[in-house]
């Protein structure tokens, strides 16, 4: 067991860390979850730099377009995107999910068509899969996709789909037999978001921002060459897809820097502030063991990704611990704050960008996409424990 990273590793480590700080804006805070248009702009131009660089797919195979990087490159890079709150737009949906699929999955052409675009930061996607009766049990789903011809008449709604609002495409998974038992009638498609007869409504989170949508589907017409891998087998192109992003070091990396600032912030209180209470040292102490814990568990999905081995309830273990970490720290943050806590970053009064009341409240969703904490909990009590299914 070595718990040190190479020269190597930590050399690219810092080289990211460097690029990062001179390219993002003097004094860059970020915004807490979506940001609105003006942020998407500011990711737009940083993503540019990040494609320019050669960065964009770190771990994508050199012949498409990659790096190529070892899974610890690629976490370090995510780990140092995330610590800094580096933006990146929409692409990550293109880099982190379309593009490892479409290696995996894809026909010459969607390879040709897709994965060169979203290496130059040109193809922004947003992922249909959720809709409004089927969530966790996403294999109930029922958007429904008829051949006609050489094309897909899709019909029906998706709900939640992040970002659809500024993305130019859409990965989605529509019904396509629905006689066949509910896994097996499901096929994969790739869309134009602007295609005729989709309509892609904001929904407004309890933040005020709009970070998701309601996107309608009628009667929009999807070329038969936009389905990925086999017709009524996309189930297992999904499956594929969400295998991808598995390490969860971003949970662990926002924190520690969130942490940090939160103490830098605290110490300028002066003598005799909150700082020298013991119930809140013990808080903060308290904070910075479940940070370095969630990072050690993400640190330990890339260890098994490395080593060829495939995470399954250990990625499960670091998504729910690093999620509700990032709960555990904005109620912790807002209880030392005391009134200061509950003020957003509108307020003149506000403390630490208002980074307590909007992490209250943004951090609510972390628990609940990509898989539930009690979904993540049966996964560790079933493949984990070995506990009989309920
Ligand atoms: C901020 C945010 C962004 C999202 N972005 C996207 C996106 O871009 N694209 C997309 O397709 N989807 C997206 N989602 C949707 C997300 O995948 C779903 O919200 C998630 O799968 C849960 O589904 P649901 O909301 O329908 O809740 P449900 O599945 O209805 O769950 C309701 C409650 O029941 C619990 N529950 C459900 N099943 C079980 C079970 N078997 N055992 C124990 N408890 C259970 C859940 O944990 C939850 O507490 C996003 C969600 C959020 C919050």
């Amino acid at each position: 067991m070595q718990f040190q990273l190479t020269d190597d590793e930590a050399q690219f480590a810092s080289e990211v860390e460097t690029f990062i700080e001179a390219e993002l804006p003097a004094g860059y805070e970020g915004p807490q979850w979506e940001g609105g248009p003006e942020h998407q702009r500011v990711a737009k131009k940083f993503t540019d730099k990040l494609a320019k660089k050669g960065w964009l797919a770190p771990a994508w195979p050199v012949e498409y377009g990659g790096l190529g990087l070892s899974h610890w490159k690629q976490m370090l890079y995510k780990e140092m995107i995330s610590y800094h709150r580096a933006p990146l737009g929409q692409s990550g949906m293109g880099v982190s999910l379309v593009g490892p699929t479409l290696i995996v999955y894809g026909t010459e052409e969607q390879k040709k068509e897709h994965l060169g675009a979203i290496l130059r930061n040109e193809e922004w996607w947003a992922q249909g899969f959720s809709e409004p009766n089927a969530g966790s049990d996403l294999a109930s789903l029922q958007t429904r996709a008829t051949l006609d011809g050489d094309e897909f008449v899709v019909n029906g709604t998706k709900i939640w789909t992040s970002g659809a609002q500024y993305a130019s495409k859409l990965f989605l998974l529509a019904r396509t037999d629905p006689e066949a038992p509910k896994h097996r009638g499901i096929s994969f498609l790739l869309t134009d978001i602007k295609a005729p007869g989709i309509t892609v409504q904001p929904l407004v989170d309890m933040t005020g921002g709009k970070p998701f949508n309601q996107v309608f589907f009628e009667d929009v017409r999807i070329p038969k060459q936009n389905l990925v891998g086999e017709y009524n087998r996309g189930w297992y192109v999904a499956a594929t897809l969400l295998d991808f992003e598995r390490s969860g070091v971003e949970w662990s990396a926002s924190s520690r820097r969130l942490l940090r600032d939160a103490v830098a912030e605290l110490r300028s209180w002066g003598a005799g502030s909150a700082l020298s209470k013991p119930a809140v040292r013990t808080k903060l102490a308290s904070m910075a063991v479940e940070c370095e814990v969630a990072r050690w568990l993400a640190y330990r999905v890339t260890s098994m990704q490395a080593a060829g081995l495939i995470p399954n309830h250990e990625a499960s273990i670091s998504k729910l611990f690093g999620s509700e970490l990032t709960q555990h720290l904005a109620q912790t943050l807002v209880e030392i704050h005391g009134l200061y806590g509950q003020l957003r970053n509108t307020s003149t009064r506000v403390r630490l960008h208002g980074r307590p009341a909007d992490s209250y409240l943004s951090t609510v969703p972390l628990t609940i996409l990509a898989g539930s904490s009690e979904i993540q909990r049966g996964i560790i009590a079933g493949r984990g424990l070995g506990l009989p299914r309920q």
